[in-house]
């Protein structure tokens, strides 16, 4: 429900401190709330047992505590499960929980909808609504580690933010909640274990290595052409490849961390020799890896899946470049919840 009065989780430890300080208690009981919202992650003040009711009335009185709710879940047969999240003022978001043997990943949004405007991705069909707030996007990588212990008797491993949205679109907001996560004071994991998947935006590669972050990145390319790639993602236009390559250069040149590179491989675009040798000669100048992900049809024709041979053709060359490959699979198509599917039909 929407509210006037102010979100809680808009605060900072300092601020909540200095709220009690300011109504006669101690500082230290803003240290007791902060850790009851973010490192307990409650949504209502009256279970924050340690607080005395007068406290909870006075929260209850200032402040709301935007937080999510899980809408609807849908579970794939491979075991993948789609929530819908809905936020405070009613927009709805999609989160995923993808488990493997070895880990389980949440992949989470990052904006209502999407500003871009990829071809091939179904996102792209709502457009932008809003940004996540730091704490939305908090709350469905709590949501899905409660859903990992839960089915799967085992933390949250891993974290894409290769949901709704991009995520460099609304950087400062997805900083401060990857800050949140890896922090002491909220889930405590490692930045090693977080993907951030960006459509390539040049400006903001080169902020996260001025920034010096500590997470991965990913960059969706899907071509080293900038014709093929302007066709597939008209922004491109804007943002050239030569942009991009330089703003990657510099992130290794200041992070020497390899770079991730998605790709899909579609029948009659990116399927020559040519667009191959490109996407090589794109990689070589920092450690690259590239993933050949599969095509997730969003509607019934223009893009299909390129075949088997062609993929191979791709992870020989690359291969032979030394270009470390690999091809994934799909998951949790039958219930639209894999890469480009996101699109709050359910
Ligand atoms: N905006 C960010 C993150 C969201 S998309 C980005 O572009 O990286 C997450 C990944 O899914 C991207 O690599 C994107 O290119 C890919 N993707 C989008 N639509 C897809 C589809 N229909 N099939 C397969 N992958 C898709």
């Amino acid at each position: 429900m929407s509210t006037t009065k102010q979100d809680i989780r808009a605060l900072s430890k300092e601020q909540l401190m200095a709220f009690f300080t300011s109504n006669g208690d101690k500082a230290f009981r803003g240290k007791q709330v902060y850790e009851w919202l973010w490192k307990k992650g409650v949504h209502h003040f009256d279970d924050m047992t340690n607080l005395s009711l007068e406290t909870r009335l006075l929260l209850n009185k200032a402040f709301s505590i935007n937080h999510i709710e899980v809408d609807t879940m849908q579970r794939s047969s491979d075991g993948t499960l789609k929530n819908a999240i809905r936020l405070h003022d009613g927009l709805v978001v999609e989160s995923v929980l993808i488990p493997t043997p070895k880990r389980t990943t949440a992949c989470v949004s990052s904006q209502v909808g999407c500003s871009l405007d990829c071809k091939f991705c179904a996102t792209s069909r709502l457009k932008r609504m809003r940004n996540l707030n730091p704490d939305e996007i908090y709350d469905q990588v709590v949501a899905i580690d409660k859903q990992s212990r839960l089915y799967h008797n085992k933390k949250l491993t891993n974290i894409v933010f290769m949901g709704m949205g991009e995520p460099l679109m609304n950087y400062n907001n997805v900083l401060k909640a990857i800050d949140k996560i890896t922090s002491e004071e909220g889930l405590g994991m490692s930045p090693k274990r977080i993907v951030v998947s960006t459509s390539g935006v040049p400006k903001m590669i080169k902020k996260m290595a001025e920034d010096n972050v500590k997470f991965n990145l990913a960059v969706s390319l899907h071509s080293a052409i900038d014709e093929v790639r302007t066709q597939i993602m008209p922004f491109n236009e804007t943002f050239p490849l030569k942009d991009l390559r330089e703003a990657l250069q510099f992130w290794y040149e200041k992070t020497k961390r390899q770079i991730t590179y998605e790709y899909v491989v579609w029948d009659g675009i990116n399927d020559t020799v040519k667009d191959i040798q490109a996407l090589i000669d794109f990689c070589k100048f920092a450690p690259s890896k590239v993933n050949i992900i599969e095509y997730n049809p969003i509607d019934d024709g223009e893009f299909q899946q390129a075949n088997k041979s062609t993929i191979d053709r791709y992870v020989s060359m690359l291969e032979a470049n030394n270009i470390t490959v690999t091809v994934r699979r799909s998951r949790g198509k039958d219930i639209d919840a894999a890469c480009g599917q996101l699109a709050n039909k359910a």
